[in-house]
């Protein structure tokens, strides 16, 4: 673990607050991640990390929050879990993710937190503070199956765990609901697959489901990605190749069908397919409620 120091820690989101995921900041309090999912993005060479694996903690970050929670002219979601997960186990002992959540809650703003560990739940009694505001908690699974969690998402917490930990936070009453992405052909691009994750997310007492059939590959983020499924799935990769090329958005294979199943099957447990988001509102607005 290597400690940094950060020039900034609120960057705006394009089109505030995003239609899905309803952010209108993002927060990285680390740089790289311990859940070493085989299929992340942040190792993109744009993103400019060495050493994906490496830890870092950006030092100054709360320091960094607190200035710029209080000059912002409007109250919106501050989104974390994006390029690295908020509850990755370092946070356990470091506990940067909390302090921050504290910031967040001292100055009434509102938190989506998008994370794969139900280390999340150590942070319920703060997460339900905000909640008077506005709080969300999503869990990104994207199998049923924990033995091909372990493999693809191999530092997260098991699919099994997660949506333990949404049914605890549901029954604390906090706004919760699952990420079904990325969906990797060949892998998890299964009807059973999807199936089951709605059933799953149906009883733990989630409340959306926010799904999308596909996937994303580009430069180094893909080599990484080829290097596990020759590792764990001989024979894959090049049909990947074969499909795909040097496509950025990959598709998979009968995704529109499987998208088809995606929303009946959502409609049938009753689970919407989009957020309630917070809409932007000026500070004095938030004293009124
Ligand atoms: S949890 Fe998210 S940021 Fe961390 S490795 Fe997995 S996909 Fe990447």
């Amino acid at each position: 673990m290597k400690f940094i120091r950060a020039k900034t820690i609120l960057a705006k989101v394009k089109n505030a607050p995003d239609s899905w995921f309803g952010l209108s900041y993002n927060m990285n309090l680390y740089r790289g991640c311990q859940h070493q999912c085989i299929y992340c993005d942040s190792r993109s060479e744009c993103y400019q990390i060495e050493d994906f694996s490496q830890i870092q903690v950006k030092e100054n970050a709360l320091d960094l929050l607190e200035i710029e929670i209080k000059k912002k002219k409007l109250k919106g979601t501050i989104g974390t879990g994006s390029m690295n997960d908020p509850y990755m186990p370092t946070e356990k002992k470091v506990r940067t993710t909390r302090k921050a959540l504290e910031i967040i809650n001292k100055y009434n703003f509102p938190v989506h937190i998008l994370t794969k560990n139900s280390l999340v739940l150590r942070d319920i009694d703060l997460i339900s503070e905000i909640a008077k505001t506005y709080a969300a908690v999503s869990f990104t699974i994207t199998t049923a199956n924990d033995k091909l969690g372990k493999i693809i998402e191999p530092g997260a917490s098991l699919t099994s765990e997660r949506f333990q930990a949404i049914k605890v936070l549901s029954d604390a009453g906090i706004y919760t609901g699952v990420l079904l992405m990325p969906i990797l052909p060949f892998i998890n691009d299964t009807k059973e697959n999807i199936t089951a994750l709605i059933e799953m997310a149906k009883k733990a007492g989630a409340k959306y489901i926010i799904g999308w059939m596909g996937m994303t590959l580009r430069d180094k983020q893909r080599d990484y990605y080829y290097s596990k499924l020759d590792q764990h799935f001989p024979g894959i990769k090049e049909k990947y190749i074969a499909r795909y090329t040097n496509q950025y958005n990959i598709a998979v294979p009968d995704g529109y069908k499987l998208q088809a199943l995606f929303e009946a099957k959502c409609k049938e447990a009753g689970l919407s397919t989009k957020m309630d988001i917070f809409k932007e509102i000026k500070p004095e607005q938030l004293n009124l409620f």
